[in-house]
């Protein structure tokens, strides 16, 4: 088994663990079906004290949306305990200076969170120009943010993600995509913030009141989960239910500290 650390050495450094940041798709549920171990994962953790928070590159849902889609799948988590690429773009926009006045491009629900936090989201001269995942955008929109990003407005973009999987061989078009042909018409590259990025770390540090090796993050995907492990120092455990096969492995630049089959297994890694 390709990892970093031996079985000895994982249950020793889960020992210090207080919280694990969960991706969804792929570690939690396949496309909308979640897996049949996920809620006693999830119990054994609550059991042990340990709390969980879902990561989420998707920024066309609202945290409330968010919520009722895992509640739908039977998996019953507050607002707290979700933490999208939007909302990561939130707290990173609000260390930023002049922040409230942006011109966003977003779903209704998810301009709402934003308007809700403070920002004016079709600011008459706005500082930053922000994209979500906007499955609403019109090519006046795209326009508009095309002509403010050309007069020197920073570029600001929820992931990087070019594609959302919507079913085994279906994808559409995500925000790295949208992303692309604002670019390609300025030739201005956005800052991207969702994961892998320092802002979602950052972000979910500050929601979690925890330093970084109390914390272990668990995905399927080695470019943003597994990444987003190495490049900031957080254990990165790999389950092997989503994206990533184990020969898929050795040939990623990005290693997890360990490999799991399925979430569950971490329950054997964390007793005594
Ligand atoms: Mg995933």
């Amino acid at each position: 088994m390709q990892a970093k650390l031996t079985e000895m050495q994982v249950r020793e450094r889960l020992k210090d663990i207080k919280a694990f940041v969960i991706d969804q798709d792929g570690t939690t549920y396949l496309e909308n079906q979640t897996f049949p171990w996920t809620t006693d994962f999830l119990k054994g953790l609550e059991q042990r004290g340990i709390r969980y928070l879902f990561l989420s590159n998707n920024s066309s849902k609202s945290r409330a949306e968010h919520c009722r889609k895992l509640a739908e799948s039977g998996i019953h988590a507050s607002e707290e305990q979700i933490l999208s690429s939007a909302d990561a773009t939130i707290e990173y926009l609000k260390t930023l200076p002049g922040h409230r006045d942006i011109y966003l491009l977003a779903t209704p629900c998810v301009e709402n969170d934003f308007r809700e936090q403070g920002f004016d989201t079709d600011a008459n001269k706005p500082n930053y120009v922000v994209l979500a995942y906007d499955l609403t955008l019109t090519f006046d929109k795209l326009d508009k943010a095309c002509r403010l990003v050309r007069k020197g407005v920073p570029f600001i973009a929820t992931h990087e993600d070019n594609n959302w999987m919507i079913g085994p061989d279906e994808h559409r078009p995500d925000v790295g995509a949208l992303a692309a042909a604002i670019t390609a018409s300025t030739r201005v590259k956005p800052k991207f913030v969702g994961k892998p990025n320092a802002e979602m770390v950052q972000a979910f540090l500050k929601r979690l009141q925890l330093p970084k090796e109390q914390i272990a993050i668990i995905g399927d995907r080695m470019n943003t989960d597994i990444r987003m492990g190495q490049e900031h120092g957080l254990l990165s455990l790999l389950v092997l239910s989503g994206k990533t096969k184990r020969e898929d492995i050795p040939e990623s630049p990005f290693q997890p500290d360990y490999v799991v089959d399925k979430t569950i297994d971490i329950l054997k890694l964390l007793e005594e």
